[in-house]
Parts: C-alpha cells; sequence; structure tokens
C-alpha cells in the first residue's frame, strides 16, 4: 500500500530532477561555447606570433644584406682611390681598409647563411602551422554549432520538463508541497527516499521501528529522523 500524497511527490521529484538537470545543463553550454572559442584565439595567436618570428628572420637578413652591399661599395671606392693615388703609405692604407671590409663581409655572409637556414626551418614551421590551424578551426566550427543545437534543444526540452512539472505540483497537496520543497531546497537532490532495508535511503541511517511501522502504515508522511527526508515503504 502506498500513499497517494508519496506517489504524487515521487513523480514530481522525477520531474524536479529533470528540470534541474536541464537548467544546469544549459547554464554550463555558453561557458562550453566560450572555451572552444578561447582555445581557437589561443591557437590562432600563437601561429601569428610564429609566423611574425619568421618575417623578423627574412627583415633582419635583407638588412644584413644592405650591409654588405654597402661595404662592397666602400671596397669599390678604396680601389678607385688607390688607383688615383701615387703615395705608397696611403696605399697601403687604402689596402688595410679593404682587408678589413672583406672580413666584415665575410662574417656578414656567414649570419646571412645561417639567418637563410632558420628563415627555411620558419616557412616550413609556419606551413604546418597553418595546417594545423585550419584543421582545428574546422574542428571548433563543428563543436561550437553541436553545443549551439544543444542549447537550442536544451531550452525547448526545458520549457517541456517545466510544463510538466507544474502539473505534478498540481497533484501534491499544499502542506506536503511546502514541506517537500522545503527539504529539496536544503538537501539539494532529493527530497523523498525509500527505505533499504530499515534504513533511510537518503543518508543510509538506519530508521527507528516506529518510524519504518507509520511508512508502512502509509496514511501519514514520516521523515528520516536524521536527515529529514521524507522516507516510504517500498513493497
Ligand atoms: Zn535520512
Amino acid at each position: 500500500m502506498i500513499n497517494p500524497t508519496v506517489e504524487a511527490l515521487l513523480v514530481l521529484q522525477e520531474r524536479d530532477t529533470r528540470v534541474t538537470a536541464l537548467t544546469t545543463e544549459l547554464e554550463n553550454l555558453p561557458r562550453q561555447i566560450d572555451a572552444v572559442e578561447q582555445e581557437l584565439e589561443t591557437r590562432t595567436e600563437r601561429f601569428e606570433e610564429l609566423r611574425n618570428k619568421t618575417r623578423q628572420i627574412e627583415a633582419e637578413r635583407k638588412k644584413i644584406d644592405l650591409d654588405v652591399q654597402s661595404k662592397q661599395a666602400a671596397i669599390a671606392r678604396y680601389k678607385t682611390q688607390q688607383m688615383q693615388t701615387r703615395k705608397n703609405e696611403e696605399f697601403a692604407a687604402l689596402n688595410h681598409e679593404i682587408e678589413h671590409a672583406q672580413k666584415e663581409i665575410s662574417t656578414l655572409e656567414d649570419s646571412e647563411l645561417e639567418l637563410m637556414e632558420a628563415y627555411d626551418k620558419g616557412l616550413a614551421s609556419v606551413a604546418e602551422g597553418q595546417k594545423e590551424l585550419l584543421q582545428f578551426q574546422d574542428k571548433a566550427k563543428h563543436k561550437k554549432a553541436e553545443l549551439e543545437k544543444r542549447e537550442a534543444n536544451v531550452s525547448s526540452e526545458l520549457g517541456g520538463a517545466r510544463e510538466k512539472q507544474a502539473e505534478a505540483e498540481k497533484t501534491v497537496p499544499e502542506d506536503a508541497l511546502s514541506r517537500y520543497r522545503r527539504i529539496l531546497k536544503s538537501k539539494k537532490d532529493v527530497a523523498i527516499v525509500p527505505i533499504h532495508g530499515g534504513a533511510c535511503g537518503g543518508c543510509h541511517m538506519k530508521l527507528t521501528t516506529q518510524t519504518v511501522l507509520t511508512a508502512k502504515g502509509a496514511e501519514t508522511l514520516i521523515s528520516c529522523e536524521n536527515c529529514g527526508r521524507l522516507v516510504y515503504w517500498l513493497e
């Protein structure tokens, strides 16, 4: 024998649980969508950083190249001056300048080679990075669309679930409803639980014989002495 109020409360509790689950999911979905967008932003920034770094390498190499060109022009000038002078000392001094500039050019060209290698590696990384980013963009787009679709579905499911919840509420006598609501508010999970082996199905503490008997009698609502949840006898 089961108390009709208990029956009504069990239906209500099931519908309450559904409303709570949908509400929680609906609250969490925007955060999940944000996380996808955030991840895409981070990956895009990281890729742009890599691309800029690679461009900088090439800019640096071009700067060194200009330096080499100006030193080569200087050498040409020195050589012209050498042809115009008749002083041995001046000729020797210009020779010294030419050798010095040639050494500098050689050092600069070594750096240029290193930078060219680094640039090639950079270009390969940029190509790889771009491929990965495009793949992720595609993945993120789908994930976002999926989450947005879920959001719309949950939102409409929640509307239906709330209607059913309201219908179930109408079948519960007012005093029992306020008692149930009070317990649910403090316990968060469930307000009415079955008795299992003489213990409360909520807190699992042993119930007194009197409580079990009252629940079995099914004439009045009875609470667990420990947690306060309503308990009922499950035949
Ligand atoms: Zn209990």
